[in-house]
């Protein structure tokens, strides 16, 4: 029977008398691996009993009972199981015997079957109790290995100077829609960033409304991450406290997602502010030309639609180089920083004040007709006339004067902006030519 293990167990036999030598041989021929040892060697602990599977303990030993035989083995802790051999005449007491290790016991003449059942039995316990063993021992390091990755996610997540959470999708049971979200995991930031309390948000419902006091178009977006597994980045502008703009990062994390949240507040508003300078004249704060382009463009195809007229003031200070000739550059500077000003006094909130070139401002009325173009043109005339800038060297005035040209125009299809351009620059050319201090319309 035995034979076909490709593993040998290792049988012990301690045994004083060569009693059993017989069912020794019978055991060996079977193929287990049989070694015997006297009550002696028991006695002074030589013996190894490491790798026994089972040992079969001879109940009559003359020098040591055969209970204290099974107190020593036992006091190994190895757990291996005995089994007692005895005589039919033999007294013992057998709940003795169990208690102090001993699993069964076989009565000679010792049946060789019975002997290789009643072995092959404890063997198999043997060999179960080794193998739930090893897998508790498994178990536990996955679970040691789970605790840890689990500490090492709660202190990156700790840690975190985002906001970072992880949402699972709650579904209608008939449309299988998702209708809200339920919370797994928040950090200390998310909490802060929302308001509210970690233990009325994890496991709960709510997100709906949480999102929604932040962006009514928050929650469509995220169902749509959910839904086609495209990541989502988003700069969202939502004031508290000292903070007013988050990014918004989430990503589908199985049926649900992880969200991070980025207070992007002070990088935000450089970029505002960078881009507010991109448009402005160094030297004057008003609109540049860049941004002038930009508007009139934007304009023009609005009016193009709407068929309203685009009116176009073009502003050039008279005599100019003769001015800065006389009073420097600086100075110069001054001047032209003044009449920006001036000109910027009198604009609407759709018009837009730009510095054209040099000493050139031009500025966009949007559905302005001629006429009230021509007042704001008047207004602006009279209110750099009133500023009393002196110019000794103006060959028409002793004060800084303008020259303005004005055009308007309803765009079609067979315009561009840029004729605007040029019509409000030939009145401009008209009225330098006409002795400048004056307004000419074309
Ligand atoms: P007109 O009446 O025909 O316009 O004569 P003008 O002298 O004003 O015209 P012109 O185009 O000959 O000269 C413009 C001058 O404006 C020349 C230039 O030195 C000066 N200018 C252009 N940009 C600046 C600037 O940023 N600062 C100063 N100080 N001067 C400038
Ligand atoms: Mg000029
Ligand atoms: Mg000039």
């Amino acid at each position: 029977m035995n034979q076909l293990h490709k593993y040998k167990s290792n049988i012990l036999l301690i045994d004083d008398l060569s009693d059993n030598l017989q069912l020794l041989s019978e055991l060996l021929l079977l193929g287990y691996n049989v070694s015997s040892v006297t009550c002696e060697t028991i006695l002074e602990k030589t013996f190894k009993v490491k790798s026994v599977d089972v040992i079969l303990v001879n109940i009559n030993t003359p020098k040591i009972n055969c209970y204290q035989i099974c107190e020593i083995i036992q006091s190994y802790n190895l757990n291996i199981p005995i089994i007692l051999l005895v005589s039919l005449d033999d007294v013992f007491d057998k709940i003795k015997a169990f208690q102090c290790g001993v699993v069964d016991y076989i009565t000679r003449p010792f049946p060789i079957d019975e002997v290789v059942i009643k072995l092959e039995t404890q063997l198999t316990i043997k060999k179960q109790t080794h193998f739930l063993e090893q897998e508790i021992k498994k178990r536990k390091n996955i679970e040691e290995i789970l605790h840890n990755s689990r500490a090492l996610i709660l202190s990156v997540l700790n840690s975190s100077k985002n906001a970072i959470a992880a949402f699972q999708s709650v579904r209608q049971q008939k449309t299988k829609e998702i209708k809200d979200f339920r919370c797994i995991v928040v950090n200390p930031i998310f909490v802060k960033l929302f308001n509210c309390n970690p233990n009325d948000i994890i496991g709960k419902l709510g997100f709906k409304n949480l999102i929604a006091q932040i962006n009514k178009d928050l929650f469509d977006d995220i169902v749509k991450v959910v839904e086609t597994g495209q990541s989502l980045e988003k700069d969202l502008y939502h004031p508290s406290g000292e903070s007013c703009w988050y990014q918004f990062v989430i990503v589908k994390l199985e049926d649900g997602f992880a969200i991070t949240v980025r207070d992007i507040t002070v990088s935000k508003k450089f970029e505002i502010q960078l881009q507010a300078m991109a448009n402005l004249d160094g030297l004057t704060q008003i609109a540049n030309r860049r941004c002038f382009d930009e508007y009139l463009n934007k304009e023009w195809l609005k009016h193009l639609e709407q068929q309203k007229p685009l009116t176009l003031i073009m502003i050039d200070i008279d005599y100019f180089k003769l001015y800065n000739d006389y009073y420097g550059h600086q100075e110069g500077d001054e001047c032209i920083y003044r009449v920006a000003q001036g000109i910027a006094m009198i604009k609407r909130p759709t018009d837009l004040v730009a510095r054209y070139g040099g000493e050139e401002f031009a500025v966009i009325l949007p559905s302005t007709k001629i006429e009230d173009g021509l007042m704001i043109a008047d207004l602006i005339q009279s209110t750099i006339s009133s500023f009393e800038i002196p110019h000794e060297k103006s060959k028409i005035s002793s004060y800084v004067t303008l020259s303005i040209g004005i055009s308007s125009l309803i765009p079609n299809l067979d315009t561009i902006s840029k004729d605007l351009i040029a019509k409000a620059d030939k009145a401009l050319y008209e009225a330098k030519n006409q002795g400048r201090d004056r307004i000419v319309s074309d």
